[in-house]
């Protein structure tokens, strides 16, 4: 526990606070509301009394409606067995990761990263080895990057696209080479994509998809896609004979997710999906703005193609990254993450969430990037 960091975001967001008027913009979750129809489903659960221990694996209308949305949008061919629902995407990668290592194994993860994968690796007493995201190549992963960092322990490799905090999402024949690679080395690969229906160009491709030997397991979630973060509900897809491992950890951990929250899931994958289509257009049109004030003050960042976060290099401000986010929140009132709450070597950017409203984002990327020019030397 003494070795467990803590998260940079919730520093950043504690020192934000004192400040009543500074614009948030490091917020990592939907501004939108949870849509009715789910919320209507979910009260009729709790009416009808639907309030009991659920099967560990999640209820079975829910792991069916899986079944057929990881077919239709993921390419991804699983039975009810092959699906475990979890209390959001966290809990699924931390099953997942707890079923495949031992203590002083080795997990890839990317610098940058979601802070929430090297905390579970202190957890579970295994090695976090980072391979780095180049702004060279948009942030996406590249095979020599994570094949050089292999060693005979290393056992799971974790793949985020699209990614948070880059917004890259990793192109299918890039994908087709890495997963090459692991079977090289005999590998597991974690696919973390909580923000596969958040894109702006072409519907990100799923690695299970492009998997021909089963080593794949892909943890998703309702939390972004359906504004559904409190609710806590994500599932994981795999090939049976490690999801059958993972099943078994659902029980000591938290037995199953919340009976209510599954009724809700299901109206969220089988009612109209307009809410889904309007919510991307919206974190589309906001990176367009965001990426308009960038260019037009010549900032380098990664230019975002789904999930809703853009990484922007400050290394013109002549401060570290810590120092940048401290002097934009205390002068500019302005709340961003610094990059290297995400990997040691990402201290050249700070993250801006997508997430936060278009007023805001206006007004604070445009005070960021005027701070660019004129502390910059
Ligand atoms: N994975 C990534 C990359 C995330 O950014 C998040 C949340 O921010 C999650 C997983 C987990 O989300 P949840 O547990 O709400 O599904």
């Amino acid at each position: 526990m003494a070795r467990l960091p803590r998260s940079g975001i919730r520093r950043v967001f504690d020192e934000a606070s004192k400040y009543p008027d500074c614009i948030r913009l490091e917020v990592g979750e939907p501004s939108f509301p949870t849509p009715e129809h789910v919320k209507a489903a979910a009260r009729e659960a709790m009416s009808s009394n639907f309030t009991r221990y659920t099967p560990n694996a999640g209820i079975l209308d829910l792991r069916e409606a899986i079944v057929e949305k990881v077919a239709r949008r993921n390419d991804i061919t699983a039975t009810t067995d092959d699906v475990v629902v979890t209390n959001g995407g966290v809990e699924a990668v931390f099953t997942t990761l707890s079923a495949m290592v031992n203590p002083g194994d080795e997990v890839l993860i990317s610098d940058p990263s979601w802070p929430n994968y090297l905390q579970m690796t202190v957890l579970l007493g295994v090695q976090a080895v980072y391979y780095p995201l180049r702004l060279e190549h948009d942030l996406v992963p590249t095979v020599e990057d994570i094949e050089s960092r292999i060693t005979p322990r290393t056992k799971v490799l974790l793949l985020n696209s699209p990614g948070n905090p880059t917004g890259s999402s990793i192109p299918a024949q890039r994908l087709r080479e890495i997963l090459d690679m692991a079977r090289r080395h005999d590998l597991w690969v974690v696919s973390d994509e909580v923000y596969d229906e958040i894109y702006f160009d072409e519907p990100p491709v799923s690695t299970q998809a492009l998997d021909t030997d089963g080593r794949t397991v892909t943890v998703f979630s309702f939390s972004k896609t359906y504004a559904m973060t409190g609710w806590r509900v994500g599932y994981l897809v795999g090939p049976r004979d490690i999801v059958s491992h993972i099943l078994r950890i659902q029980e000591p951990v938290t037995s199953c997710v919340n009976s209510v929250a599954q009724k809700a899931a299901v109206a969220a994958l089988t009612g109209d999906q307009t809410c889904v289509a309007e919510m991307r257009a919206a974190y589309a049109s906001r990176a367009g703005l965001v990426t308009g004030i960038l260019d037009r003050h010549g900032i380098p960042y990664a230019r975002p193609s789904g999930a809703f976060y853009t990484m922007v290099d400050v290394t013109r401000s002549g401060m570290s990254d810590v120092d940048f986010v401290s002097r934009m929140i205390s002068e500019k009132r302005v709340s961003v993450v610094p990059g290297s709450a995400f990997g040691p070597g990402s201290g050249a950017f700070v993250r801006v969430s997508l997430a936060s409203h278009e007023d805001d984002l206006n007004a604070g990327v445009t005070r960021l990037a005027e701070a660019l020019d004129s502390w910059g030397s």
